[in-house]
């Protein structure tokens, strides 16, 4: 089969597929010939890099890559979730920190002082809301 040995498509991929349309979403914004064919050039080099690294052989050295990119992007994924998670439950649970183990900690937001035990340190402390 072509696929046969080859890596095929990934979380990496995936991302450069997405930054790939951002690019082109981009260029619709953009005119003039100069700016418009180096976006255009940015795009396609993008997709060429997606078919290289699906084609490609060498599959030890690409799941690296992908490794690597979720190292990174993996985080900033799950912050970013956070910050929205927060934004939509503002109005009943507030974010707080735990101020031994630094975990993050959601607690129901009713006015007054409160004792809060950290479930991941077992540590107690106070809070006021
Ligand atoms: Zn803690």
């Amino acid at each position: 089969m072509f696929m046969q040995g080859r890596y095929g498509f990934d979380a990496l991929s995936g991302f450069l597929l997405a930054l790939a349309a951002a690019v082109w979403t981009a260029n619709i914004f953009v005119w003039g010939f100069i700016p418009s064919l180096i976006l255009w050039g940015v795009e396609a080099g993008l997709v060429a890099l997606v078919i290289a690294r699906g084609l490609s052989r060498n599959i030890n050295m690409r799941a690296l890559e992908n490794r690597r990119f979720k190292k990174v992007y993996d985080p900033v994924k799950r912050w970013v979730l956070l910050q929205i998670k927060k934004i939509r439950e503002r109005k009943d649970f507030k974010y707080i920190k735990c101020p031994a183990c630094k975990a993050t900690l959601r607690v129901k937001r009713q006015k007054g002082r409160h004792g809060v035990r950290c479930p991941k340190c077992r540590g107690e402390f106070q809070v006021k809301i």
